[in-house]
This record gives C-alpha cells, structure tokens and sequence, in this order.
C-alpha cells in the first residue's frame, strides 16, 4: 500500500510544527511531535517508495531514491562521492542499516570543547534506548551476515584484533544484500517504514514531491512557516504557516537553504566545519568462494583501532555496482568480474582530524550547493593504515591479491609491497577517488554564538523559533555512523520544543505546570 498522500496542492496550510526533511533527523520529530498531538506537516523534496518499488535493480533505485542519480560529489584532491538519499525516509532508506552509539569520548569533546554540558550521557543513554528499542535494533545474525563478513572476522580475531558482530535496525532481516538500494522485505527499519509511518498514523501530513525553499521570518526575527514548491504534477508554490519550524534537510542541503536565504549566519559558521567519514575500501581476490552479494553487505566490524579515528566496516555491493567501481579496465575488469563470486569487500572509515569541507552557493551551479573537501595531514596517515591493516586481514583470510586506492599499490600480492606501503609518504593526489557517506557538522551545535549556528536545544542563535536537527548539528566527526546519534539528538530536539509549546500554553492560559491540551 502506497501511503504518499498528497494528490491535490492548498496554497496555504496551517500547522504547528514544519519539518523540513523525513530523514533520520525530520522523521524522529515529526513522530514524536505528532504523537503529543500537534499539528505536525512534513515537507519532503523526495518521492514515498515502498517495498513494492524495490526490485533487487540497484540502477533504477539509484536513480529513482539517490539526488543526482547519486553522483553527488565533495571537489578536492582526490575526488569524494558522497551519496546522499532524496526519498521519503532522506538517507535512511538507501543506508546500511547500522545503528552505532557515538563514544563516550566524543561526548566527551563536545562538552569540553564545544561548551555542550547540557548533553550528558545519561540522558544520551535513554534516547538512544528509546530509538533502539522503537527500530528493533539488534546485532547482525551471524547466520545471515553472509561469508564475506565472517571470513574477514574470523581472520581478524585470530590476528587478535577485536570486532564484531555491528547492530542494525533490521527486523527479521534476510541478507538480501541490498540494503543501499531499498531493502525489498521491510526489514530495514529505515525512517519510511518506522518513523514515518507512525506519524502519519498519529495524524501528520506529510507532502512528498514538496521542495522548501525559504523558511518565513517575520519582522521580530522569528520563523514563522515555510515557502515551498510542489513539484508534481507541474510546480506549484505552497505556504506551510507555522508555530515552530524544524529544517533537517541534511548536512548538505539544510546550509545550502540557510546559505541562498542569507540568514541564521551571524556566527560565519554556516557550511563550514564539514566532516564527512572519508572511506578507503579493499577488493580481495580469494581461492574460496565468497557468493557476494548474498548476506548483509555491513554486518561486522573492527574496532581496534577505533580510538585512534579507524574503524573497519564491512560493505559488499551487487556486481554491477562492484564493476563501476574497479580501480581496473579492460581485460583485468573482466577477469576480475569473471571471479567475482570468489571476491571479498571490506572498507575502513577514518574519522578524520585535519581534513574539512564547505558547502557554498556558487553561481555556477543551478539548484545545488558546491561542495568542497581536503583530505590532508594525519588522515591521509590514517587512510594508508587503514588499507594496510585489512590487506593484512585479507592475507590471513587466504586472499592472493588485495585491490587498494592508493596509486602505485593499487594492486597488492605480499609481504614486501604492504612493507613498501608502510614506508610511503602519501600525498592526497596518491589516493584514487575516495567515498564518503556521514556528511556532518554545517550547522554545528555549540554553547556560544560566535562559533556556532544552533544553540544546545538546536534553536537557531539568530532566527527564533527555528531547529536544526540533522547531521548538520553535530560539532564533531563521530567516529561511528551517525543515524542513531542524529535520531536520538533529534528525539531530544521533539521534547525541548514540546516543554517551550507547553509552557507558551500554560501562560496564554494562565495554568499551573503540569503536560495540558495544546
Ligand atoms: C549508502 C549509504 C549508507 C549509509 N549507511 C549508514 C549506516 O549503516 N548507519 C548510519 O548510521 N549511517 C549510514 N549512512 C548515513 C546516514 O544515512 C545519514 O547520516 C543520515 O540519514 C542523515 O540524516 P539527516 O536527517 O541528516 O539527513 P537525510 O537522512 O539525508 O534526510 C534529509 C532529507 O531532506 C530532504 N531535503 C533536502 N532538502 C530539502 C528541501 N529543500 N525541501 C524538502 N526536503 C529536502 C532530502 O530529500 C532528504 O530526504 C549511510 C549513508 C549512505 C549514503
Ligand atoms: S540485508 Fe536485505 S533483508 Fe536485510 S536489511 Fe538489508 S536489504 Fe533488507
């Protein structure tokens, strides 16, 4: 059953709450929100796909969920892909599926060096509870993980390095393999099964096919709605009035509209700081059949290095996927290709230090924003240990050749070349292009306005009654895939907004303290 509503466009509506964005951020307030019984309205630049759209063909689904047909890109030296999803559930519906708490020591950082001591672990430990317990999340059932994860583990424990088993929010997952391109059995509690759901069941209007395109401020400097466009059939302009307006369009796109409508930028924060998780991946050649796609292409994890900023994660892909992105051409893709059921994929994510990124309006480009990254200094040291340590792993898995994106190793058969890598002093133009999935911190959170975009409740510092609550807000690279940090901030985010509503009632009504009617 197909649940997108919205087939004839008002030119105004009223709610209480606007939400920009139904990915990991919007849907967890809008849930949460229309749960207490506001008048929540959901705008959505993406279509709503369900399980009967998804058809095992990752090119239509790139196509149909990913923006730019998933060819978003971060411009620097080397190149970074950075897919981003535009779909009704945002980047959760073409995402993994791992659900990470972030360390205690980034926590820990935010607090001491972004002023945020109002976020303190044991409140974090109940949201992430609550969201946990509501996408059924539970660590990959070693019986579906599929042979790529296992192997790689079991080599890695033997070589005495801990990992593990990752928790997703999948329930009753069949390692069908595909969860980047939309998981066919419902299991992914991606936010357009979970959260999405419940607050249209709660009575949420969600308009999918609806771009926002600037948030209405009145004269006392407040948000006041939002200025949208519907875009099917033929584009139409709708105005959502309303009593708080909450932007989670994403760590890209929320500074991009922030950006183009000059406002929320009296820090000079707005776009900047941008971390992104960049990743290197291994490809192994194995005498031993692996069967990928078939099992959870990120089910298992290696941590032992997670304190030093490098954290493995396994990621397979469907061959057609895996064969765009060979570092090989010619005869060598093809006899690669021909093997592919004997080849093993594991990838390495750095939580990077010293590299950044922006997100600019450029004139030169209609309808999106420029992204730029530089990968530099100790991340590119990080990157090399990170391909140096799963080649290992590979080797003791039995793989007879490990494919790098490192220029010069890209293709490693032994002992003396991983030596060879060690001692290399890399430049960013030695790594091939590079992918990126977590973008993050363009709106960060902090407790003083001059170096940062929203204040600890995720208020804006200059435009009242406006929330950032997406990946935009968080200060720091997180070390572990940031959804269940973003959806827990955000479920904080709900409760803040809740209590100021609450309390706004309670004094036009002149009530004692106490949850009323709103
Ligand atoms: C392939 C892939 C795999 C990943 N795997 C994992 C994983 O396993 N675990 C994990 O923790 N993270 C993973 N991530 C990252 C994770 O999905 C994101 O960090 C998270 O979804 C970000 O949430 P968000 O709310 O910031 O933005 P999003 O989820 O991207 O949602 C933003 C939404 O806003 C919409 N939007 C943008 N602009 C407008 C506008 N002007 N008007 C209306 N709507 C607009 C977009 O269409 C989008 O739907 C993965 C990412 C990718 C690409
Ligand atoms: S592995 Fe398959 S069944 Fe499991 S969550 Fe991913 S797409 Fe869904």
């Amino acid at each position: 059953m197909k649940r997108s509503i919205q087939i004839a466009w008002p030119r105004e509506m009223d709610a209480d709450i606007a939400v920009i964005g139904s990915g990991a951020g919007g849907a967890v307030v809008a849930k949460e929100l229309a749960e207490l019984g506001y008048n929540v309205v959901i705008i959505e630049e993406g279509r709503y796909f369900t399980r009967e759209d998804f058809n095992l063909n990752p090119l239509e689904s790139i196509l149909k969920m990913y923006r730019q047909a998933g060819q978003s890109l971060a411009i620097g030296t080397p190149l970074f892909l950075l897919p981003l999803g535009c779909t009704v559930g945002g980047t959760t519906t073409i995402n993994s599926g791992t659900c990470l708490r972030m360390p205690r020591r980034v926590l820990k950082r935010w607090q001491l060096s972004y002023g945020l001591t109002d976020i303190d672990e044991t409140e974090m430990d109940l949201l992430y509870k609550a969201v946990e317990e509501f996408l059924f999340v539970k660590r990959a059932d070693p019986e579906t993980a599929g042979k790529n994860a296992q192997i790689f583990l079991e080599a890695a424990q033997k070589m005495g390095l801990s990992g593990g088993w990752l928790p997703r929010n999948a329930k009753d997952c069949e390692g069908f393999g595909v969860c980047a391109f939309g998981c066919p059995s419902d299991a992914k509690q991606s936010m357009n099964v979970s959260y999405i759901p419940a607050a249209l069941a709660a009575g949420a209007t969600l308009l999918s096919r609806c771009r926002a395109e600037r948030i209405i401020i009145n004269k006392d400097g407040c948000a006041t709605g939002v200025s949208a466009i519907a875009l099917d059939p033929s584009p139409a302009e709708i105005k959502i009035h309303a009593r708080i307006v909450v932007l989670a369009a994403g760590a890209i796109y929320s500074p991009y509209l922030l950006l183009k409508q000059k406002i929320c930028n009296s820090s000079g924060q707005v776009g900047r700081n941008l971390h992104i998780h960049p990743c290197v991946s291994t490809i192994a050649e194995l005498d031993r059949r692996l069967d990928n796609p078939k099992g959870i292409p990120q089910s298992s994890y290696i941590d032992e290095f997670a304190a030093d900023d490098i954290m493995l994660e396994g990621g397979t892909m469907p061959p057609g996927i895996h064969a765009m992105n060979l570092p090989l051409s010619g005869r060598k893709h093809r006899l690669h290709m021909n093997s592919y059921p004997y080849t093993g994929i594991f990838g390495g994510m750095i939580s990077e230090t010293g590299s950044g990124g922006t997100v600019t309006v450029s004139p030169l480009l209609k309808d999106r924003p420029l992204v730029r990254y530089r990968f530099r200094g100790a991340d590119l040291n990080k990157a090399k240990f990170a391909v140096s340590l799963m080649a290992q792993i590979w080797f003791a898995a039995g793989a007879r050749k490990v494919y790098t994106p490192i220029a010069g190793f890209s293709e490693i058969t032994g002992a003396r070349q991983l030596a060879d890598l060690e001692r290399a002093r890399l430049k960013p133009s030695d790594f091939d292009a590079l992918t990126a999935y977590h973008p993050m911190g363009t709106c960060r959170m902090g407790a003083d306005a001059k170096y940062s975009v929203v204040k600890s409740s995720c208020e804006s510092w200059d435009v009242e009654r406006l929330y950032i609550v997406d990946g935009s807000i968080i200060p720091t690279s997180l070390g572990v895939n940031p959804q269940l940090t973003i959806m827990a901030l955000a479920m904080r985010a709900a409760g803040i907004i809740d209590e100021r509503l609450q309390g706004e009632a309670r004094r036009k009504l002149n009530k004692p303290e106490g949850r009323g009617q709103t």
